[in-house]
């Protein structure tokens, strides 16, 4: 809970939950010079500074967190789930603008730029998927043999190896994926059945309107269920030399497609590169970009990283974007935090001098 409290983290499930910091009721946090803090446990921030929200994303730099208390939620009584397919990035990011601002709390919604929907694995099942309501017809009709030989692929990092040879030169890979258009989105809605199955049909009516094909549950219900699988891809990459990683920033609606496109042009140079939109509010959505690359040598390889990170994050920052969403700033980011404090950093250095003189807690840390 510390870390997750102390990096303004976020759950795959944000869009209906909030963030960590909107589920904090209350701390106890232990300050360098040895007192223990506590805030008031109370239905909302009492007057004055909100000081829970001092302590969220000092990211242990301003005391330790020695005890939470949050928000919790009833277990769901029903689950929803629906895909779609948009001929293109803008109208998938117009359905999930509308949806948010049509007030629905999709649980988890998810939509992948064209070379993420290209290679999240489900292509073929997106072009068998059957018409609105279709269920899970979709999965069924692939056959189990066809699960298993898909399985067995994830399992042993079929993309990692077949992309080994390309991401030497990530430029070529990248121009060609770019010719892809199609967006698949996944939606999942949870709570009270009566509830669930309105903002299913709101979803529907909004996702046609927008030119999304349906492509029923199957998609949306196979994402939930291989929704942690990712981490094992990624140890099989490492293993082949590749290094990967990823970068998520945000924006405000206006600004999301300029902000995409910018980032990707930064590091497609240097990575093969894509991107899925999720984290969504009723202003802005996050961008969570992964990238991918290799060099021949250790040097190449660290050198083409620092590319990366540098060009991307030099890239957010002149097209307005938030160096991260949920993974913090850490070391990394730390000397581009002060751009986006829009002249605040001085008040949170004198903040840091006043709780922590000596500078004990973890130095460096958001450029502290
Ligand atoms: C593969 C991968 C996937 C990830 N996916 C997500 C994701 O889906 N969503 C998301 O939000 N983040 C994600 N992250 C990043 C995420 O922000 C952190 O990994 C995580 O939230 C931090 O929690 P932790 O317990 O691991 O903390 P740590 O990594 O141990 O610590 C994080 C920071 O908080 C400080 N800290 C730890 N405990 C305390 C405490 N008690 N009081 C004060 N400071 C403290 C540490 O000093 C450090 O600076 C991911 C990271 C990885 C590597």
């Amino acid at each position: 809970m510390g870390g997750w409290l102390a990096a303004r983290s976020a759950g795959q499930l944000s869009a209906r939950y909030g963030k960590i910091e909107d589920m904090v009721v209350s701390l106890q946090v232990a300050l360098p010079d040895g007192r223990l803090l506590e805030t008031l446990t109370a239905p909302h921030p009492p007057c004055g500074p909100d000081w829970n929200q001092v302590f969220v994303g000092s990211e242990g730099t301003l005391g330790v967190i020695t005890r939470a208390t949050l928000r919790v939620w009833p277990y769901p009584a029903s689950r929803r789930f629906q895909a779609f397919r948009f001929p293109e990035l803008g109208r998938g990011l117009n359905a999930i603008r509308e949806m948010l601002q049509a007030d629905l709390r999709p649980a988890a919604i998810r939509l992948y730029d064209p070379v993420d929907t290209f290679f999240s694995g489900t292509a073929k099942t997106m072009e068998q998927a059957g018409p609105a309501g279709a269920g899970e017809s979709d999965m069924e009709r692939i056959s189990h043999e066809e699960r298993r030989r898909r399985e067995r692929k994830d399992r042993f990092g079929y993309w990692p190896r077949r992309l080994v040879p390309y991401l030497l030169q990530p430029r070529l890979l990248n121009r060609y994926l770019s010719r892809k258009r199609p967006c698949k989105m996944v939606l999942t809605f949870e709570g009270e059945p009566e509830l669930t199955a309105l903002e299913l049909q709101i979803a529907q009516e909004i996702g046609a309107r927008l030119g999304g094909r349906d492509l029923g549950e199957g998609p949306a219900r196979h994402w939930w269920e291989k929704r942690y699988k990712v981490s094992y891809a990624m140890s099989v990459a490492f293993d082949l030399g590749l290094f990967v990683d990823t970068i998520e920033v945000a924006t405000l609606w206006d600004n999301l497609e300029n902000l995409y496109q910018a980032m990707r042009e930064a590091i497609a140079p240097h990575a093969f590169v894509m991107a899925h939109f999720s984290h969504a509010y009723a202003q802005g959505c996050s961008i969570y970009f992964s990238f991918g690359a290799s060099g021949r040598t250790l040097e190449e390889r660290l050198k083409r990283y620092d590319q990366i990170w540098k060009g991307a994050l030099d890239a957010c920052v002149e097209a307005g974007g938030t160096i991260t969403h949920h993974h913090g700033v850490g070391l990394l980011k730390a000397k581009w935090l002060e751009a986006e404090e829009g002249g605040a950093q001085p008040l949170l250095k004198g903040l840091k001098q006043v709780i922590d003189p000596s500078g004990l807690l973890n130095p460096g840390k958001l450029g502290l």
